[in-house]
Parts: structure tokens; sequence; C-alpha cells
């Protein structure tokens, strides 16, 4: 293989066809795949079809790729790789929530986690959150994931990854009707690998999830949420607010120090929002902290003129923090005060609580025992 070909295809790093490190397939996107098949000599649509093996099909193996010549499928099994994750446990909750543990090829863990949801005609259909990082840097004061502190970030083919996995363990004729990068990590923290995950998840052939609905929750990183909204049109964005003021907020989500409210709303109002879409704000509900009608007030008030809408997270337990989750009358009162003060509010229906699958009860239990925290929060 001739040098040159190095800056003609500049997005695939060429190089690893000629090191000993094997090539991972899955998060390439079709661009790469096809700069890679032309390399290796092949047509450009040679890589288009390795792209509908990978995410439409989901194979594991060269073996079943019957419109790829057993030549070029032998040549690739000796240098490209098409493992995802590897299934450490996985935990099925009472309410039928299922809790995957991957281990990574470095021995990191994450987690994802299917959920089953009930449309308005009691039909059950499955969806997956799934994790962009291991660990988080973010610090919310009431997160599980938090206390592990950063590790690492997740390449694109491990978030494609999960879903991949997770696609494989559905039974026949099922799939997911909505993915959420709502478990471990910040996902505007792992920005690249984030996006290129959304795109080859909502990719038309990748037969993986429609855009709308696919949701990214954000802890609220004012500087990226616009690039991020123009990267991948017509995606979810749900937004953690959490408090109305920035006292509050600044206590339960430290981020807050660097773009308070009134910076992270001002760069929300300006988002070029797909028409159809509206972003959601999440709101975690915490006893005596910030469930009170005065703190639903404000709450609208804050989001005046905004096209959005509220959800409401009754705040999920673990041991070791000093929250409490209002009961559920209170929580429905709050949600009240903000119905008629012109908000659309919803609550979340908490699923695997017993298995800590709930929002915010993911982590790595072998990290949590170590307390190995190495915070990256500052260089966000
Ligand atoms: N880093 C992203 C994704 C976090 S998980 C973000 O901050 O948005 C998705 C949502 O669950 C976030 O709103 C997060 O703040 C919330 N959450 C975290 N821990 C929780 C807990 N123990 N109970 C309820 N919600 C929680």
């Amino acid at each position: 293989m001739k040098q040159d070909v190095k800056s003609k295809y500049p997005k695939v790093q060429v190089g690893c066809l000629f090191s000993s490190q094997p090539i991972y397939l899955v998060g390439m996107d079709e661009e790469e795949l096809v700069s890679l098949c032309e390399e290796m000599g092949e047509p450009p649509y040679r890589g288009r079809q390795i792209f509908s093996w990978l995410y439409d099909h989901g194979v594991s193996e060269f073996s079943p790729m019957t419109n790829i010549p057993k030549s070029f499928r032998s040549k690739l099994g000796r240098t490209a790789r098409l493992e995802t994750l590897e299934l450490d446990r996985a935990t099925k909750s009472a309410d039928e929530t299922e809790k995957y543990l991957w281990r990574l090829r470095d021995g990191a863990r994450v987690e994802s986690v299917r959920i089953p949801m009930r449309n308005v005609h009691g039909v059950k259909r499955w969806s997956l959150c799934i994790s962009t990082q291991v660990g988080c840097a973010m610090g919310c004061a009431f997160c599980l994931t938090a206390k592990m502190g950063f590790v690492r970030q997740l390449t694109a083919g491990e978030i494609v990854g999960q879903f991949l996995a997770a696609r494989s363990l559905l039974a026949e004729g099922e799939r997911f009707h909505n993915v959420v990068f709502m478990g471990m990590g910040e996902p505007l923290d792992n920005f690249d690998a984030t996006v290129k995950a959304v795109r080859i998840l909502t990719h038309q052939r990748a037969n993986g999830v429609s855009p709308r609905r696919l949701t990214v929750s954000t802890v609220g990183v004012a500087s990226r949420l616009k690039d991020f909204v123009s990267a991948v049109p017509g995606v979810g964005l749900a937004v953690s607010l959490h408090a109305a003021d920035d006292e509050t907020r600044g206590k339960l989500v430290p981020v807050n120090r660097k773009w308070n409210l009134r910076a992270l709303l001002d760069e929300c109002r300006a988002l070029p929002m797909d028409e159809r879409r509206r972003i959601t704000f999440e709101y975690v509900m915490l006893r005596g902290v910030n469930d009170s009608k005065g703190d639903a007030r404000k709450l609208s008030r804050l989001l005046e003129g905004l096209k959005c809408k509220v959800n409401l997270i009754p705040w999920n337990p673990f041991p070791g923090v000093a929250f409490e989750r209002p009961d559920d009358e209170h929580i429905e009162e709050f949600r009240q005060t903000l119905l008629s003060a012109g908000v659309f509010a919803s609550t979340r229906i908490s699923k695997g609580g017993d298995i800590l699958a709930a929002c915010g009860q993911l982590a790595d239990a072998r990290r949590l025992a170590r307390g190995s925290a190495e915070k990256k929060f500052n260089s966000i």
C-alpha cells in the first residue's frame, strides 16, 4: 500500500493497517468504512455493505457477510475485529427492567439499562439507556455515578456497542423504540464520540432508532449545546436543571459555577432546535431542597418564553447520602403548580430501582468501593 493513501483519506487511521493492532470496525461510520475498503483495494460500496452488516444485521463474525467475496472476508478477518462488548452481568428487576454490566477491552465496566415502557394502548416497548463515559466528572451531589469520579471516555464504538450488544439480547421481533443517553457520564464532555455514535445509531441503514426517538441528556455544558444541536439536528435534548436558583443549583450541580442558570438558559433560548422539538428540562425532586411551591413558581418564571417541557424525576435513592424523595402527592402538587403557570410538566415513572438501575444509580461497584475519583471537572 502506498503511503500517499494516508493523505487522501485522512479520516481513517490508515496507520492501523500497517500496525499489529487490530482495527475495530464497530464505531466506524460509513465514510470510514468506505475509505478502509478502498485502502484495501476494494470498491467503495463494500464499505457500505459492511456498514449494513455491522449495524443493521449486527453480525459478530465475517462469515455471514455473504455479499462480500470470501477472499476479502478472510483478508478483513486477519486485520479487523467485530467484537463489541462482553456481558459481565445481567440483572433483572421485578418490573422487567434489565441492567447490563459490560466489560470493555481494558477491563473497565459500564452499564446500560433496558426499560419496558407501555404506550397509550398498553403495548410494551423497550427503551435503552446507554452510557457515554466510565464514571463522570460532573460531581452532581445526588448521583451515584458521580461518586465513582471520572475514569475514562467511551469510544464511539463502545457507545454504539452497548446498543448492538443489548439489541442482540432482545427476543425475536423486538426492537428498541427509544434510546436515551442517560446512563453513566456526561455526553457533551465526550462530544465527538457522542456525536459520532448518535449519527451511526440514527443512520437510515443502521436499523437503530429514528432521531425523534433518541434523546441525549446533558448536565448543561452551555458552551457545547449549540454545536451539539447543529451536529445532530432533530435529536431530542434534555437538560438537567434541578433547581430554579443559582444558590441551590450550585450546590447540586457543580457545573453551575461555570455556567449559571442565566448563561445556560440564554444558550438554550438561542438553540437552533428543530421546529417540532422542545427542550426537556429534567428536575430531580429532592425533599426540602428544591420541591416547594415557591420553587415551582420560580421555575415557571425562569422558563418563560422557552419552548420546553419539564420532566420531574423523583430522586432515586442510594446509600450514603442525606437526600430524600418527596412523596407522590407532593410531587404531583409541584407539577400542578407548573401546569397552572403554563409550563408543560410530566413525572418520570422510575423503573429498576430495586436493582439500582434507575436514573443516577449506575456505577461500577468495584470502582465505587475503591473510591478512585480522578476529577476532570475543571478541564471542561
Ligand atoms: N450527565 C447527564 C446524564 C445523567 S443521568 C446529565 O446530567 O443530564 C440522567 C438524569 O438523571 C439527569 O438529569 C441526572 O441529573 C438525573 N439523576 C442523577 N442521579 C439521580 C438520582 N439518584 N435520582 C434521580 N435522578 C438522578
